[in-house]
C-alpha cells in the first residue's frame, strides 16, 4: 500500500508555510511564501497557492492548519487573529472544498506542541510546549493529546500573574508573564533601563528608539552588564512561572521553543537555576527541560499530526 500523505500549513502573521509529508512525518515537499495580509481573500489564496505548489498530483488524506488566534474548532473557523486582521473564515470548508478531503484547524501553540511532542520516544504521554516569542502560551499535552480546556483556550500560560502591579498586559490584567518576559515586554523594559544609565553602551540607542529583545541579547552576548542583567531577571520570571506549571501538571518533559527563550543562554540558565530552585527535588529529578527540535517546521509538522490524529 501506497503511503499516506497530508498536508500541513502554519499559517502565521508573516509567513504562510506548507508541507506535503507522510504518515511518519517525512517531508517530501515544502513550499513557504510571505502572508499577504492585504484581506482575508489574499491570506487564502495564499495558502491554497502553497498546497498547490506541495502537493502536486499526489493523493492526500487529509489537511491540517496552524493559525494564531482564537477558533471554533468544530465550525472550523478560525474567528479572531488580531495579527492576521480577520474575522470569522470558514477556512476548513473552503480548504474541504476545493481540496475534497478532511480539513483540521489548531490553534499554532497546541499544534507546535503536537509537532515537538511527535518526535518523543512512543512511552512518552504527557509533555508541556512553552512557546516565548511574541507572546508567551503553553501547549498542554495529556495522555498524548492536546489539553483544550472547556473552552479551548487551556494554556494561556502567558497571563499567570507575576507582579501584581506589574506592566499593563494586552489581556488587561496587570504583571502578566508575557508583560514582562516576552519580546516587546523585554524590548520596552531594556529601553527604559538603558535611558536612566548612562554607562550603558544601550544607552544612545534607547535615546534613539526602541530596542528589540533581539538586540538586548546581541548586547548581552558582548558583554553588556545591563543586558546581562534584564536577559537575567527575565530568566527567572520564566523560572518562576515554569516551576508553577511543573508543580500543577507533572509532565515529565518541558519543550521550550521561540526566539526569546532559543537565543538567549543568560536567559535559558536563569530560568533552569530558578525552576530548579524553587521545585521540589523529587519532581525536578523526574522532569526534563528541553529546546524545541523542529524551531521553524514545528507548526507545519505539528499541522501534519493534527491531520493524522483526527483521520485515525
Ligand atoms: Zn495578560
Amino acid at each position: 500500500m501506497a503511503l499516506e500523505m497530508y498536508i500541513g500549513v502554519d499559517l502565521g502573521g508573516t509567513k504562510t508555510k506548507t508541507v506535503l509529508a507522510t504518515g511518519n512525518l517525512e517531508i517530501i515537499n515544502e513550499k513557504t511564501i510571505a502572508t499577504r495580509m492585504d484581506s482575508e481573500e489574499t491570506i487564502i489564496q495564499g495558502i491554497f497557492e502553497t498546497i498547490d505548489a506541495v502537493k502536486g498530483r499526489k493523493v492526500i488524506k487529509a489537511i491540517g492548519v496552524a493559525t494564531p488566534g482564537q477558533l471554533n474548532r468544530e465550525a472550523g473557523i478560525a474567528i479572531q487573529a488580531p495579527s492576521m486582521g480577520w474575522h470569522s473564515v470558514p477556512l476548513t470548508r473552503l480548504l474541504s472544498e476545493r481540496y475534497q478531503v478532511p480539513a483540521y484547524i489548531e490553534n499554532d501553540i497546541n499544534v507546535a506542541a503536537l509537532g515537538e511532542f511527535s518526535c518523543q520516544d512512543e512511552s512518552l504521554n504527557n509533555a508541556v510546549y512553552i512557546n516565548v516569542g511574541t507572546g508567551i502560551g503553553a501547549g498542554i499535552i495529556l495522555s498524548k493529546q492536546v489539553f483544550l480546556g472547556n473552552s479551548g483556550t487551556a494554556g494561556e500560560f502567558g497571563h499567570l500573574t507575576m507582579e501584581p502591579g506589574g506592566p499593563l498586559c494586552k489581556c488587561g490584567n496587570r504583571g502578566c508573564l508575557e508583560a514582562i518576559a516576552a519580546g516587546p515586554a523585554i524590548g520596552a523594559r531594556a529601553t527604559q533601563w538603558a535611558r536612566a544609565r548612562q554607562d550603558s553602551s544601550m544607552h544612545a540607542l534607547a535615546l534613539q528608539r526602541e530596542l528589540s529583545a533581539k538586540e538586548v541579547a546581541e548586547f548581552a552576548r558582548g558583554g553588556e552588564k545591563l543586558a546581562i542583567e534584564l536577559l537575567q531577571e527575565t530568566g527567572r520570571y520564566l523560572g518562576r512561572a515554569v516551576a508553577d506549571l511543573v508543580n500543577l501538571y507533572d509532565p515529565g518533559l518541558v519543550i521550550f521553543g521561540g526566539s526569546v527563550v532559543l537565543n538567549s543562554p543568560d536567559i535559558w540558565e536563569a530560568m533552569l537555576a530558578e525552576v530548579k530552585m524553587r521545585l521540589m527535588p523529587i519532581i525536578y529529578a523526574q522532569t526534563e527541560f528541553a529546546k524545541a527540535r523542529f524551531k521553524g517546521d514545528s507548526g507545519a509538522i505539528g499541522a501534519v499530526v493534527l491531520a493524522k490524529q483526527k483521520t485515525n
